[in-house]
């Protein structure tokens, strides 16, 4: 799996509502985030960047970077 949580998930959301691709939920009995469709995930970092405990990484051999627009 290219995205994996490793631990420390506070339940606050934010992954959530940052992935363009729904990958992630909430879990309604853990009150935690959850990798729901892998598959999707476009490895745009956005949750990781988001996350404020570090709980989301991303393996590194499939990682592109961040295209940010500038001007
Ligand atoms: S890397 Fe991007 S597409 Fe993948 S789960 Fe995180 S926010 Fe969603
Ligand atoms: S952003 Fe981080 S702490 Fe918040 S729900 Fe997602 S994995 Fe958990």
């Amino acid at each position: 799996m290219v995205i994996s949580l490793i631990g420390g998930c506070i339940g606050c959301g934010t992954c959530v509502q940052t992935c363009p691709t729904d990958v992630i939920r909430m879990d309604s009995k853990t009150e935690k985030a959850v990798i729901q469709y892998p598959a999707d995930c476009q490895i745009c970092h956005l949750c990781r960047m988001y996350c404020p405990v570090d709980a989301i990484t991303i393996s590194p051999e499939k990682s592109i970077p961040v295209i940010v627009s500038w001007g």
